[in-house]
């Protein structure tokens, strides 16, 4: 196993009043951040392109690639306005449901409409699963319902109807304007909230064809029918992000950690990007050290083989954002410098001309004891294959093209650089292996490039360079 400081799964973190200022967001990228997500449940539009600027501004700086990620909200369905204390709901109790704006006539508001959604029998989740009422009766666009799990719920909490069927066209009218705006401030990719099946992801895909916007798009799985679908939305997807928090309310928690492996593999097969998201170091919101088993939930990831690992209160809201991103870095270095076993993979797949290029450059770099992989990639397929076998060696991916640069910062594995100039990229790359890679004289490469350079899908020649 090759030991290095370098991490290869990657970190990405949700920005918000707690990280969002000049000297934190600095702090963050240099503690070890890839990515940062916007997440579009929060904030105005101006307030996320201020991040957009300032993270663009500090990654040209530190010369760092970040990747930007705009998170919709999507069709989440939130209570109305409730009493300023709270209303308890008491075990066993009747309740009645209808869309609206405030608690009136002891009514409780939702701000849709959701009588053609749910029937008798099936559960409603409020506050993050804790509260279960079961409905009893649908009347007109009363939903009637008996409190199961009882607790106080609070304005404008979220609900889950996990035997629900959305149907049609998940996004909001919302959605659709912080798509067009994410398309226009330079995000990278776009992740897809509560996505039911695979036409879901076709749709947003449609829509950004038409925007001519060349965002990638990760599919959240957190619904039961996501997770019944997994499949058909990999396949459409460019990646898929573990969005534990709601999913362990839509499928029940016990089965979030199998779901997480299986999704992990998925990817990886698919040559997709995988991030596990939520509660990860969910008490650094509050202090200043994480529990064992949140350090053993990130090590986790980092052993099944995830691109990326995810913060979201900890850098959004919590009080120490910069020492749960030190704090994370620290626990993938270690785990991928000491881990028993090896991610590389002997079984490269279906025999397509992409995979048999990886298994003969990793082949290489293995038996030559390489110092990197540089995959020479105009669209970044030739490096998300690579990595995809999760080789020993670092990919070094350089590209001429601005948005995959950006994009690769999230790829397991990989390093990014754009070079522009195609007169002067030998001399640049080369460089750079020196400089940011210790490559030496004497010290082996193997390069994946195509004799016609910007051709996607070109990569045909494997090249060992003796430096
Ligand atoms: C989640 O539910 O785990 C998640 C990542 O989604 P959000 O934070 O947008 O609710």
């Amino acid at each position: 196993m090759i030991k290095q400081s370098l991490k290869k799964t990657k970190i990405l973190a949700t920005i918000g009043p707690a990280s969002s200022g000049q000297e934190v967001l600095e702090a963050i990228i240099r503690a070890g951040v890839n990515g940062v997500r916007l997440n579009f449940s929060h904030g105005t539009h101006d307030e996320h392109a201020e991040v957009i600027d300032r993270v663009r501004r500090i990654s040209k700086k530190l010369a760092k690639p970040i990747a930007i990620v705009a998170d919709l909200q999507g069709p989440k369905i939130r209570l109305g306005n409730l009493p300023a204390e709270g209303l308890p709901l008491i075990a066993g109790q009747k309740v009645e449901f209808a869309e609206g704006e405030s608690y009136e006539d002891g009514i409780i508001p939702i701000q849709h409409d959701i009588s053609q959604y749910v029937k008798r029998g099936q559960p409603v989740y409020l506050r993050d699963g804790l509260v279960e009422v079961e409905v009893t009766r649908v009347t007109g666009k009363s939903v009637h319902a008996t409190v199961r799990n009882p607790g106080i719920v609070y304005s404008k909490q979220g609900i889950n109807l996990p035997e629900t069927d959305l149907g049609g066209d998940i996004l909001t009218p919302k959605d659709v304007e912080d798509i067009k705006f994410a398309a226009s401030h330079d995000a990278d990719y776009v992740a897809l909230s509560f996505v039911q099946t695979a036409e879901d992801i076709v749709a947003l895909k449609d829509r950004l064809k038409k925007l001519k916007s060349d965002m990638a798009v990760i599919a959240k799985v957190e619904t039961k029918a996501a997770a019944e679908n997994l499949e058909a939305i990999v396949e459409v997807s460019d990646g898929l992000m573990v969005a534990r928090g709601d999913l362990a309310i839509e499928t029940k928690p016990e089965t979030v950690p199998v779901l997480q492996q299986r999704i992990i593999e998925l990817a990886r097969d698919e040559q997709k990007i995988c991030i596990v998201a939520t509660h990860m170091l969910e008490s650094m919101i509050s202090s200043p050290q994480p529990t064992r088993a949140e350090v053993s939930d990130v090590a986790t990831a980092v052993v099944q083989g995830a691109d990326a690992v995810m913060l979201s209160g900890e850098t959004a809201i919590g009080k120490h954002p910069v020492e749960a991103v030190a704090l994370m870095r620290r626990v993938i270095i270690y785990t991928e410098n000491n881990r028993a076993d090896s991610l590389s993979a002997s079984d490269f797949g279906e025999h397509t001309r992409r995979n048999a290029i990886s298994a003969a450059a990793i082949t290489l770099a293995r038996q030559l004891n390489a110092k990197v992989i540089l995959a020479e990639t105009s669209s970044g397929q030739t490096a998300r294959n690579l990595c995809s076998f999760r080789p020993d060696q670092l990919v070094v991916g350089v590209t001429d093209q601005q948005r995959v640069f950006q994009q690769l910062a999230l790829l397991w594995g990989a390093r990014s650089y754009v070079i522009k100039n195609p007169q002067t990229a030998a001399a640049e790359t080369m460089q750079l292996l020196r400089h940011e890679h210790n490559v030496a004289t004497g010290d082996v490469v193997v390069r994946a490039s195509g004799r016609q350079p910007g051709v996607t899908g070109g990569t045909d020649t494997l090249h060992i360079q003796v430096v």
